[in-house]
């Protein structure tokens, strides 16, 4: 489509579900000069980092922090912990757990992927029986995505953990917090996780960059046995060194001062106050994509708090909409992933992110929806506005 008409002047609105908007303090924190990585003052804040990350991790387990993106974060977790043939069950969330599994069966293991109509979380029920199948227990890990930025579902986890209670089955429990991490509550303490794996550009509010791993006892148990070489991700080498501040390689110095940042920013304003925003910001959009007549591809309750999935009619175009709003409001959404392509555009409401970005965002779906010719009702945003208004923070 030709651009007909120019978005003027005013911020880009970056409504993709990650990365998302960088706020200034983190963007000046990055601008700090770069240092000795091999100095006391580094280690000093690769040790405030580790400390003060755990705590959105909601654990006093161990942090690696990777200079990578969150698919380095997959490998590592995998490579750590799982030698070539090595089984593993996996639950098809959507487009990025799909990938994940790919990725496994790539490393040499044999990935068992459960399917789903990639509307909903991962089923607990289905996992359950695959592992109660599994006598000998020779599934070494289950692999949950806990929110499908594709679809915008989330995977109780607490679920999964049940399952292997129940059953006594000592597979170790792998999640992919890349898209939930510092949006969306998650325990990995409480939950009894074995390895979390996050991504610095969707929730902590940090350009791409920098990945993790937070490991359970039972993990770095695990790890030791492994047989395969690893090298870049070990986790051993690298939490040696970083008990005392330092990397066995260097280390993405300035991204640990936005790190810093942006992990005081979250807790400042207090976990459970980012859960709620981001609770309220994720129903207000729901409520509009209903009053516009559409559906979220999510179908259970298991709605996501940092996007949300919405379909077009049947023969209608997302990629359609996600154009007109580009050219004419300059903002970006997220386009439909693999099966979804066209059919769904996904909008962001995550990260350094309040009430009137929301209206803003939802405003510019509203017009355009309108412009791509959907067919869709008006409303969408008088019923989000009404929501917030119900619901609003503070009011008594
Ligand atoms: N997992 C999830 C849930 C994601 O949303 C993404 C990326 O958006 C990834 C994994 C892959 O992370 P990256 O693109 O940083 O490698």
């Amino acid at each position: 489509m030709k651009s007909t008409m120019h978005a003027g002047q005013g911020p880009h609105f970056l409504q993709i579900p990650g990365p998302s908007n960088v706020p200034k303090r983190v963007l000046q924190a990055l601008s700090e000069p770069t240092i000795d990585h091999r100095s006391q003052q580094f280690a000093d804040l690769a040790i405030d980092c580790i400390t003060a990350t755990k705590k959105v991790f909601q654990s006093e387990q161990d942090l690696v922090i990777y200079p990578g993106s969150g698919t380095g974060a997959w490998e590592a977790a995998l490579v750590n912990l799982c030698d070539p043939g090595d089984r593993l069950l996996m639950a098809e969330t959507g487009h990025f757990a799909s990938l994940w599994w790919d990725l496994a069966e790539r490393l040499g293991y044999k990935a068992e992927l459960i399917k789903t109509d990639w509307r909903r979380g991962a089923p607990a029920e289905e996992l359950a029986k695959s592992l109660e199948a599994d006598k000998e227990h020779s599934i070494k890990a289950v692999c949950v995505v806990h929110n499908e930025t594709s679809t915008g579902s989330v995977s109780n986890i607490s679920a999964v953990r049940r399952v292997l209670d129940e059953l006594g089955h000592p597979a170790l429990l792998l999640v992919d917090t890349i898209s939930s991490l510092g949006s969306i509550d998650y325990r990995h303490d409480a939950w009894g996780v074995d390895v979390t794996i996050s991504g610095s550009q969707k929730g902590l509010m940090l350009p791409p960059g920098l990945s993790f791993n937070m490991i359970s006892p039972k993990a770095l148990a695990a790890c030791q046995e492994r047989k395969r070489p690893v090298s870049y991700w070990d986790w051993q080498a690298q939490l040696k060194m970083s008990q005392d501040g330092f990397f066995p390689y260097t280390p993405a110095t300035n991204m640990l001062y936005a790190l810093r940042e942006a992990v005081d920013m979250l807790l400042e304003e207090g976990l459970e106050n980012v859960f709620s925003r981001h609770k309220r910001h994720g129903e207000a959009t729901r409520r509009a994509v209903r009053a516009w007549g559409l559906e979220t591809q999510c179908q259970t309750e298991e709605y996501s708090s940092s996007l949300t999935a919405v379909r077009v009619p049947e023969g209608a175009s997302a990629d359609k909409v996600r154009e007109v709003v580009l050219r004419d409001f300059n903002m970006s959404l997220g386009n439909g992933l693999a099966r979804l392509k066209d059919q769904v555009f996904r909008i962001g409401h995550l990260g350094d992110f309040n009430d009137l970005m929301l209206m803003g965002v939802l405003s510019g779906v509203e017009m355009g929806l309108k412009r791509a010719d959907i067919g869709t009702q008006s409303g969408g945003c008088d019923a989000a506005m009404a929501y917030l208004n119900e619901a609003a923070v503070g009011s008594s």
